[in-house]
């Protein structure tokens, strides 16, 4: 058996298998071997059901199926009734008055169950057990991961991976065992040095993928998960120093920044810097006196002040008579910033361009000096290439190939996660010559994580607002208090102010395949407060299934208050600025991520009026007391963030989704130590060599796991 092998040619897979193996995106032997199993329990503790004894209390993880309700033969009682097997047997489960408990099940799902073990009239069963549903949730918590009544020290774990209908835990299993016993695994030469294996105490390849799927303790499971979760951050760091090390070989525009002349400019906005706002420009305009381009991220919450650090550095640039370009993701976004940069430069003799997908603007006009013309595509291109336009803002459209600079000396990239190295290699000219970079988020998020995304720029932190901003007032609503809650709101929204309502979900979940029914949809939440609290005032609905034309509407009528209450789901994080909306409503708290529900209350931190933000959290464990709190407490998002990670489960991270990564690199997120390593040691190599060329093996690694190298 070779690791190319396509799996159909090691085991006789039927049609159903083969579509779920496809789902999970595994084709190969080798791609089998890398699908690392999510959980595992312990059979020393947890038990398998053949074994189970009349009288114990036992957990049992399985499937269920044969969920019926009926009512007792004599007793005429409510019964909820069911079956579940595991890989040793299966048993008959039953609830006594609690039929329902049938009906929050579905045939199918993989269950964690702990109850009585009672012999009846037709054998043995599970009385009134407890459940946990397992299925959509691969890693259900940290916790779960290693925890202590599933995983010991001692005996044998079972592995729980990534299921889909067709392939089972159980498959898995079996299959790659039969893939462990072969031979398949002599020859496999590691790909990571052997040196970093030693320094940091990792196992080797082989050692660690038997290790992973076949674990004889919690510490062999931990080894081979941890040597993952390193490599996994070592090959992004790898890729992410190169191409930082890439960029900087080419050359930039010397930018000589005057110190008179930028105070007089800045005296110029209506405020007066904040500390951290003066430091990062500072750190930015030495970055732009280097003969090599800047790449830089600015991290500052909504409302810190990013754009008047960058139009600081775009008018550096204009004074040494080179152009500057700045990026936004959206059009409504590039008009805005459009429209105050000409606040910001009027003064000057320059000119100021506008390019996106609706059409092109000049500033200043020729007939009013004061304001701004509409131009053609053509005209605005040909002026940008001759150096007549000192500053073009836009959407993505600024860095298509059509649109040639003179002297392009700062792109500006705003609030566009991660602008990939393909991209940025556009912007270098065929003599060599590359722009200084300066990124923006406002998203927040722990420093290994920066450390690791970012890895190929360096950081600069906003981490003050300015002064004078009123805090908003956040509470958390315990259920009785909805009632009166919503009276509070009443007063503020008779003073004509307005508010946003966000649900975790769209619409009313689906019965055949959701528990959650205590969630609220913002479709049904819309409803029932029109009927119900609201009747008075109009509500609208946005969410992201709607058309771009109906959301369009939508906010049109919310932010000129023809709509006075927006239900929505959490598609109004982003860019949706309506500064008399001063109270937010958040449902279901639970189910938003910290920095999730800190970016939702940035919504109404828009204006001089005294803004609310009420949590409602239907779940009241500890955790998300502990969570909810942190969001009333904490001074920041930067904080938020990292109380974020260390609170959350490793299955809750959602790596892949958010930031492009795996979730067992999110493991390796939490641990700082970890992080550093990864990259002291990427940092290490990249330098000794640059093309990793004595390292072949790892190369080709990293280059199959980022895929974004980018070489000459
Ligand atoms: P963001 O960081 O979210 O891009 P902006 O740059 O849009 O924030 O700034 C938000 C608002 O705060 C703008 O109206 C801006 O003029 C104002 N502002 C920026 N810096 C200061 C400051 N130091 N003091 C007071 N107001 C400021
Ligand atoms: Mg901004």
């Amino acid at each position: 058996m070779q690791l190319s092998d396509r799996l159909e040619t090691i085991s006789r897979l039927d049609e159903n298998q083969k579509k779920a193996l496809k789902k999970l995106n595994l084709f190969s032997v080798h791609d089998l071997l890398f699908h690392f199993p999510v959980r595992y329990s312990d059979i020393s503790e947890v038990r398998q059901i053949a074994e189970l004894v009349t009288g114990e209390t036992a957990t049992i993880y399985g499937k269920i199926s044969k969920l019926k309700t009926k009512k007792g033969y004599h007793s005429k009682i409510p019964m909820g009734e069911g079956e579940v097997t595991d890989l040793s047997g299966k048993i008959k489960i039953t609830w006594f008055h609690q039929a329902y408990l049938a009906k929050m099940l579905h045939d199918g799902e993989s269950v964690k169950l702990t109850g009585k073990v009672t012999t009846g009239k037709n054998g043995i069963y599970l009385a009134n057990p407890e459940f946990e549903t397992t299925t959509n949730l691969p890693i259900d918590s940290h916790n779960t991961l290693f925890n202590k009544e599933g995983f010991s020290n001692a005996g044998f774990s079972f592995p729980f991976y990534q299921e889909s209908r067709g392939v089972t835990s159980k498959w898995f299993y079996h299959t790659i065992e039969k893939i462990l016993r072969g031979k398949t695994l002599d020859n496999l030469q590691d790909y990571l040095p052997s040196e970093i294996l030693k320094k940091y105490n990792l196992p080797t390849l082989k050692t660690a993928l038997i290790w992973i799927h076949k674990p004889k303790n919690k510490d062999d499971a931990e080894m081979a998960r941890k040597r993952f979760a390193f490599e996994e951050v070592f090959f992004i760091q790898l890729e992410r120093q190169h191409n930082k090390l890439e960029y900087r070989k080419n050359k930039s525009f010397l930018i000589q920044s005057d110190k008179n002349e930028i105070e007089k400019f800045l005296k110029r906005f209506p405020f007066s810097l904040t500390d951290s706002q003066e430091k990062s420009i500072e750190t930015i305009l030495s970055d732009m006196t280097r003969t090599f381009p800047m790449s830089r991220l600015l991290e500052g919450d909504v409302g810190s002040g990013k754009t008047a650090v960058a139009a600081t550095a775009a008018y550096v640039a204009v004074q040494n008579h080179s152009q500057a370009g700045y990026m936004a993701p959206t059009e409504i976004l590039a008009t805005q910033h459009f429209e105050s940069f000409i606040q910001y430069f009027k003064h000057l003799p320059i000119n100021i361009g506008l390019i996106t997908g609706s059409g092109c603007r000049k500033f200043p006009s020729k007939v009013d000096p004061t304001g701004w013309t509409n131009i053609s595509r053509a005209q605005l291109l040909k002026w940008v290439s001759s150096g007549e336009i000192s500053i073009l803002i836009g959407t993505h459209s600024l860095i298509q190939k059509t649109v040639k600079f003179k002297n392009l000396a700062l792109v500006v990239i705003d609030e566009q996660h991660r602008f990939g190295t393909t991209q940025r290699m556009k912007l270098v000219r065929k003599d060599k010559i590359a722009p200084h970079l300066l990124s923006m988020t406002a998203t927040p998020i722990p420093r290994t994580l920066a450390l690791t995304i970012y890895g190929d720029l360096d950081l600069s932190l906003l981490s003050e607002m300015p002064s004078g901003r009123k805090k908003i007032i956040t509470e958390i609503i315990a259920p009785n208090q909805r009632e009166k809650t919503y009276e509070n709101i009443r007063i503020e929204m008779t003073r004509g102010r307005q508010m946003y309502v966000i649900c975790p979900r769209i619409d009313e979940p689906d019965p055949e395949k959701e528990l959650a029914l205590n969630v609220k949809s913002a479709v049904a939440e819309a409803k029932r407060l029109k009927k119900e609290i609201f009747p008075e005032y109009e509500i609208g609905v946005l969410h992201s299934k709607m058309s771009k034309e109906k959301k369009e509407k939508v906010m049109q009528d919310f932010t000129n208050g023809k709509l006075n209450i927006l239900c929505a789901t959490s598609v109004v994080e982003v860019g949706v600025n309506v500064p008399n909306a001063t109270i937010i409503i958040i449902e279901g708290a639970e189910r938003f991520g910290l920095a999730q529900l800190h970016q939702l209350r940035g919504r109404v931190i828009r204006s001089n009026h005294q803004a609310y933000c009420y949590v409602f959290a239907e779940a009241k464990s500890e955790k998300t007391i502990q969570r909810l709190t942190a969001l009333k407490k904490a001074r920041n998002g930067f904080e938020l963030a990292e109380l974020d990670l260390s609170l959350r489960g490793s299955g809750e991270l959602g790596g892949t989704k958010q930031w492009g990564i795996s979730d067992i690199a999110m493991e390796a997120i939490k641990n700082l130590k970890m992080v550093e390593a990864a990259r002291i040691e990427a940092l290490r190599l990249i330098t000794e060599d640059p093309e990793l060329s004595k390292y072949p093996l790892l190369k080709s690694r990293a280059q199959e796991k980022t895929g974004e190298f980018h070489f000459e």
